[in-house]
């Protein structure tokens, strides 16, 4: 059943557990997503990234059909909205929750373009994710795992000023691969946790490994973004059964990745704690 993500998260913070969320962009990648989710009984996120796929309209109406008849309760988001009018597509394909990452912006200008998002999307009943400080990339991580972490008194205030339902944090993590040994500054996020009354998100799940990311979970967070890891698994496994003679066709190996990206989906909702759930 399709829900809003804010459902998701305020459950996910009082049971203290965490809900995937898997980059998705077409009929496959949600197929497997939503298979993980009801062999594990847990609730899931699918993250849409324009980056990954074009025709919002068309997402949306694929997301939103194998989303209701799904036997546990999704939430579709928009990841990473750079702009205003990119949520507005959002909502109107159906969305039921929108990031807007301005992030890369002073704070004041932050608070500006996330406030216009909340007021929209509030009175549509879509559920608001934002981003202060800034998760960068796991292939600069040198710097970009200890700059722009999260201020938690600026957070406070940052909730405060936006209105947001979730906020994602800069604690160590970064997207993609990284270049480099991954860290997480665990007592920025214990303070954060403690000071902000709204569910943490982490992006940049991939790569992370388990340990740390169950630690994280244990230590507030709600929601984690996961892509590189999920789609490496599911090219390996349509790779290996490109190369086998009698199950090289295109058919069988769609069927694979969904079995390699659903299986690699399944071990991280158990690092995350959210199986049976549902
Ligand atoms: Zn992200």
């Amino acid at each position: 059943m399709l829900v809003t993500m804010k459902e998701l998260l305020d459950e996910a913070h009082i049971g203290g557990y965490a809900v995937a969320a898997p980059n998705v962009w077409d009929e496959f990648s949600i197929v497997a997503s939503l298979k993980a989710a009801e062999e594990l009984n847990a609730p899931i996120i699918l993250d849409y990234n324009k980056i990954m796929s074009d025709d919002i309209m068309r997402f949306g109406k694929i997301a939103i059909m194998l989303s209701e008849s799904a036997k546990v309760p999704v939430a579709i988001n928009l990841d990473h909205g750079r702009s205003y009018d990119i949520c507005l597509q959002a909502i109107r394909a159906g969305f039921t929750s929108v990031m807007i990452d301005r992030s890369t912006l002073p704070y004041k200008e932050n608070v500006k373009e996330v406030k216009e998002v909340t007021e929209i999307a509030k009175r549509l009943g879509v559920t608001v994710e934002a981003e202060l400080g800034h998760v960068g990339q796991g292939s600069n991580y040198a710097q970009d795992g200890v700059n722009a972490l999260t201020d938690p008194m600026e957070a406070v205030r940052f909730v405060e000023e936006t209105g947001i339902d979730a906020l994602a944090v800069a604690v160590g993590t970064a997207h993609g691969a990284y270049k480099g040994t991954p860290h997480i500054d665990f007592e920025r996020l214990k303070e954060l946790r403690k000071s902000v009354s709204i569910p943490l998100v982490l992006h940049g799940g991939s790569s992370t490994g388990d340990e740390l990311l169950n630690k994280a979970v244990e230590c507030g967070i709600c929601k984690v973004n996961l892509s590189t890891d999920l789609l490496v698994a599911g090219t390996e496994t349509f790779n290996e059964c490109m190369k086998d003679e009698k199950m090289g066709v295109m058919f069988f190996a769609q069927q694979a990745f969904i079995q390699g990206f659903k299986d690699k989906l399944c071990h991280y909702i158990k690092i995350f704690m959210s199986d049976n759930k549902a």
